[in-house]
């Protein structure tokens, strides 16, 4: 059997080489590997990617472009093919013997086609009518981004157990008022180095029927995909950790006030911040008056962060803690560029998508 060539490197012939279960064809100079159709398919039907029956040469698109790489099998022209639509990644393949050239850069990337598939149509999802008027509605935002694959219990438990001490004494006056006094935090109290407990119990407590609402909306939202990115423990104890670290800054920031601070905000806020490291290819929308409008979620926390709180705080000041928002997206931002590392070594699908190879359609 002759020698198969390198289609990129002159007269370098290529090695075979074990990847994952199959004997492959690879370049000792580009490191570039060559696969027969059924070799990749295999390859990425081994992969936990979703899809147990992969045939690539169904997802290459149609319309191939030329390239003066030859086929190390039959030595015509490879052409090139984008593999995903709105995804910048193109392969060389063979329209004789469907064989794959995939630079050793782009194997992740093929692997996990599957799942990128998935996400890049929830990702780039337009807004609808029926987005349009769940927003006009509800006043809250439509998410775009990849679905979990994790049952978000911790997420749900939190919004349960919320929902659950809200009910338990919102009903009546001096039941509120003596929940409130035992486990709202009060920077008075706590400058003193009293009632340190209340730091956590603070977050578990919330105001108003809206003010829970709010909350539990946006840990819905955003909660499913951190906890699905960080795993449950961890989750659950970063967003104790923020909460706390919200508390303590609003407390040092209103320093011997007696004005009883309450709610999940803090840790929730820490969350945006975390959301907009590690997933700039999601959405939020937001609404324009009546223009609905799917934005970044840098720019959408900027919003956020801008008029919600700065400018809130400057005109008004009273009746929300804001301290507690800026000191928990604050902690947040540490944890969030902190183990970004981790979460996309963790996490190669979400490292991909916030690689520049995609396109977000907003
Ligand atoms: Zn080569
Ligand atoms: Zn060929």
């Amino acid at each position: 059997m002759s020698q198969k060539l390198c289609p990129q490197c002159p007269s370098e012939s290529l090695t075979v080489t074990p990847y994952r279960q199959e004997a492959v064809d690879v370049c000792r100079r580009c490191a570039g590997m060559w696969f027969e159709e059924s070799e990749i398919n295999r390859v990425i039907s081994e992969v936990d990617n979703g899809e147990d029956n992969a045939d690539i040469s169904n997802s290459l698109s149609q319309q191939r472009s030329k390239t003066l790489l030859r086929c190390p099998d039959c030595n015509i022209k490879l052409k090139r093919a984008k593999l995903l639509d709105n995804f910048d990644l193109e392969l060389d393949a063979c329209p004789s013997c469907d064989g794959v050239w995939i630079g050793n850069d782009e194997i992740e990337k093929v692997e996990h086609s599957p799942r990128l598939r998935q996400a890049l149509s929830e990702i780039n999802q337009k807004v609808s009518v029926k987005s349009w008027l769940f927003q006009t509605l509800v006043r809250f935002p439509v998410e775009y981004n990849i679905k979990p694959h994790r049952v978000p219990i911790v997420t749900w438990s939190l919004v349960v157990l919320n929902t659950l001490f809200f009910w338990a004494y919102f009903g009546s006056y001096s039941d509120t008022e003596w929940v409130f006094a035992h486990f709202a935090s009060r920077p008075a109290d706590l400058a003193q180095g009293n009632e340190w407990w209340t730091l956590l119990s603070a977050t578990f407590l919330h105001g108003d029927i809206l003010h829970l609402l709010g909350n539990m909306y946006f840990l819905l939202l955003i909660g499913d995909n951190l906890e699905d990115v960080l795993g449950r423990w961890r989750y659950l104890g970063i967003y104790l950790v923020c909460g706390i670290g919200a508390g303590i800054i609003s407390t040092v920031a209103n320093w011997n006030s007696e004005i009883m601070s309450v709610g999940a905000s803090g840790a929730i806020a820490a969350l945006f911040a975390m959301y907009l490291v590690w997933f700039r290819f999601a959405s939020l929308s937001f609404m324009f008056i009546i223009y609905q409008k799917k934005l970044s979620p840098v720019w959408y926390f900027a919003i956020w962060l801008v008029i919600d709180n700065l400018l809130a705080m400057l005109l008004d000041g009273q009746g929300v803690d804001y301290w507690a928002h800026l000191g928990g997206f604050a902690v947040g931002l540490a944890f969030g560029l902190g183990l970004k590392e981790w979460v996309y070594q963790t996490n190669p699908v979400v490292r991909i998508l916030a690689q520049n190879s995609v396109k977000v359609n907003r």
